[in-house]
């Protein structure tokens, strides 16, 4: 599983997938995708 940087959800892995930065990302939807594509930085807290 992995986590929706956006809502917070476990979603499957893959789906919706971004890669950003060489990581990957996936999200429940494709508007939370589009969220993220919008502005990454505000969504990847290291
Ligand atoms: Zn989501």
């Amino acid at each position: 599983m992995a986590k929706d940087v956006i809502c917070g959800m476990d979603v499957e892995e893959g789906k919706n997938e971004v890669e950003y930065n060489g990581e990957k990302f996936s999200f429940c939807a494709p508007a939370c995708k589009a969220k993220f594509e919008q502005d990454p930085e505000k969504y990847i807290k290291k």
